[in-house]
C-alpha cells in the first residue's frame, strides 16, 4: 500500500487519515522535513491558511514542501490546503505565502463570511456516479485557472452554479471543499490512485 502523509500542523488530520486508509493507503500524520521524504503522497488538510503558512515557516517546512512538489510528489490540498497549493492568493493576509505548484488564483473566504458553511453538489470530471455532495467551510474558490492547470470540478447547480471548486495540475489535486467530512471517499480514492500511478 502507498504511504500517504497528512500534514499535521493544524486542521482535521484524523479524518483524512481515516479516509485514506479506507481507500487502501497507509496514512499517518507528518510534520518534520524527514517525514516528508518518506511518503509517497501528501494531503494538506483544511484549517486556516495563514496559520498553516506561519506554522510551516516556523517548522521549516515551506522549502521542503516546495522541493517535494517540484520533484513530483503527489499532493492533495483541501480548502486551506488548496490555498497552500495555489500559485496566487487573493484576499490573503499581509505577506501570506503558499507552497504553490498549481497554476491558479484562488480567492480566500470567497463565498462570504455571512455564509460560513454550506453544502452543494459538485460535478467532478472523471468521477463516476452522482455529483459529490460537497461541504464548504469558509472556503476559497478558484478565481482563474492558468494554462498549466485544469479545472476539474464546479458547483453543479444552485446559487453558486459554475464556480470552480476543484483543480488539478499533473500530480497536484485541490478542492475547495472537505470530502473527509462526508463519508464519500471518491476524492480520496482519486488521489490514492494518483499516488499509485506514480509508484
Ligand atoms: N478560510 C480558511 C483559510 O483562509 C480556509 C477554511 C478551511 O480550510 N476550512 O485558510
Amino acid at each position: 500500500a502507498p504511504t500517504v502523509g497528512v500534514l499535521a500542523l493544524q486542521g482535521d488530520v484524523r479524518e483524512h487519515v481515516a479516509a485514506l486508509n479506507a481507500c487502501g493507503a497507509h496514512a499517518h500524520g507528518v510534520r518534520r522535513p524527514e517525514e516528508l521524504d518518506a511518503v509517497d503522497g501528501l494531503v494538506i488538510p483544511g484549517g486556516e491558511s495563514t496559520t498553516m503558512w506561519k506554522l510551516a515557516a516556523a517548522f521549516e517546512l515551506l522549502e521542503p514542501l516546495r522541493k517535494q512538489v517540484a520533484a513530483g510528489l503527489p499532493v492533495y490540498g483541501s480548502c486551506a490546503g488548496m490555498i497552500m497549493l495555489a500559485d496566487q492568493v487573493l484576499d490573503g493576509a499581509e505577506g501570506q505565502q503558499t507552497v504553490g505548484g498549481i497554476d491558479v488564483t484562488v480567492r480566500r473566504n470567497a463565498f462570504g463570511r455571512q455564509v460560513d458553511s454550506f453544502e452543494a453538489p459538485v460535478e467532478i470530471r472523471g468521477l463516476s456516479g452522482d455529483p459529490v455532495e460537497a461541504v464548504f467551510i469558509r472556503a476559497p474558490w478558484v478565481e482563474s485557472v492558468g494554462p498549466q492547470a485544469e479545472a476539474l470540478g464546479h458547483v453543479a447547480h444552485g446559487q453558486r452554479a459554475g464556480r470552480i471548486v476543484a483543480v488539478r495540475q499533473q500530480r497536484l489535486l485541490a478542492t475547495s471543499f472537505h470530502p473527509e467530512l462526508t463519508g464519500d471517499t471518491r476524492i480520496h480514492q482519486l488521489f490514492v490512485d494518483m499516488v499509485r500511478g506514480r509508484q
